[in-house]
């Protein structure tokens, strides 16, 4: 593990593992067409690990060639409610904050365009959207709204946005900081409004401890039943 390569730094020396699951499917939110299917789906397994130099977190087992990104990747929430509610105030917060009416939207992982269509639609702005798991029959808005069905890669060539927004979706890149590098080409101009949305780790390190917890506190149950060192009222508060 030593000579894992950090894919967002390139730092070689101070890569350390902390979580390791074997034979876990390749994809999440991959719908397939049946059970068969389900069943059969790929698999590989995660080894987690930090790099010393920039603290980036990462799969050091990730193999790019079996992600899927596709019209088959179903990622919306926007079915819920509270999740529009929430959408809605980003979408607010960046249109008063920064002024972002009349003006142009670049969203990178736009997904099936709810909140690209929302911003635009509240600000009478401009959108253009990239994702390749957008799905025409989906999006019903009547904003001057350009979707493209592919990745933003380097090789993308777009007019500079007054707002370039990307939401939950950093953290699926392979190469996070080449892929800033483009975002930046793009958002050339120095009055180009940047806004990045990623998940908070400490939130899913903090699920990741607790199930390690139960975990412990299972086996020093097991350990105190078998080798009675001490009565179950000790494991309290645990
Ligand atoms: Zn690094």
């Amino acid at each position: 593990m030593e000579s894992t390569q950090c894919p967002n730094c390139r730092s070689s020396a101070c890569c350390h593992p902390f979580y390791e699951v074997r034979g876990v499917p390749t994809n999440s939110c991959l719908l397939v067409d049946d059970r068969g299917r389900a069943l059969d789906f790929p698999t590989g397994d995660i080894m987690l690990a930090v790099c010393g130099e920039c603290g980036f977190i990462f799969n050091a087992s990730w193999d790019p060639d079996r992600t899927i990104y596709s019209d088959q990747y179903e990622e919306t929430q926007g079915f819920s409610p509270t999740f529009n509610a929430f959408n809605r105030a980003i979408a607010e917060e960046l249109i008063s904050g920064y002024d972002i009416r009349g003006k142009t939207v670049l969203e990178i992982g736009c997904g099936k365009g709810e909140f690209l269509s929302l911003i635009c639609k509240l600000g009478g702005n401009r959108g253009i959207g990239y994702d390749p798991s957008f799905v025409p029959d989906r999006q019903r808005s009547e904003q001057d709204i350009r979707f493209v069905r592919e990745f933003f890669t380097g090789e993308t060539r777009e007019t500079a946005p007054d707002l370039l927004c990307c939401k939950m979706t950093l953290e699926h890149i392979a190469q996070p900081h080449r892929f800033l590098v483009s975002v930046r080409t793009v958002a050339a101009r120095q009055d180009s409004v940047i806004f990045f949305q990623v998940p908070d780790v400490r939130r899913i390190l903090g699920y990741l401890l607790r199930a390690l917890l139960v975990f412990q506190l299972h086996f020093a149950q097991t350990l105190v039943h078998r080798d009675g060192l001490c009565g179950p009222q000790d494991l309290d508060g645990l």
